[in-house]
């Protein structure tokens, strides 16, 4: 069972992938992790992402990261 704040290691660690779901548009993408671990480091705990995630969709920061 994934953790509420497995860090972005977890995903390459076990060939995960993260999804992304705007609450505003409902638009839903698949992410690629490797830039993701690129820019934040292995540490950085993938619920946070969502700060930073803008959707392609709405242009809102209003998403939700599940894996
Ligand atoms: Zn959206």
């Amino acid at each position: 069972m994934p953790s509420e704040d497995a860090p972005l290691a977890y995903l390459s660690k076990h060939k995960l992938r993260l999804m992304v779901y705007c609450r505003d548009c409902q638009r839903s993408a698949q992410v690629d992790h490797a830039p993701l671990i690129k820019k934040y480091g292995p540490h950085y705990p993938i619920p946070r992402l969502t700060h930073h995630l803008k959707c392609t969709g709405c242009g809102k920061r209003n998403a939700t990261v599940f894996w």
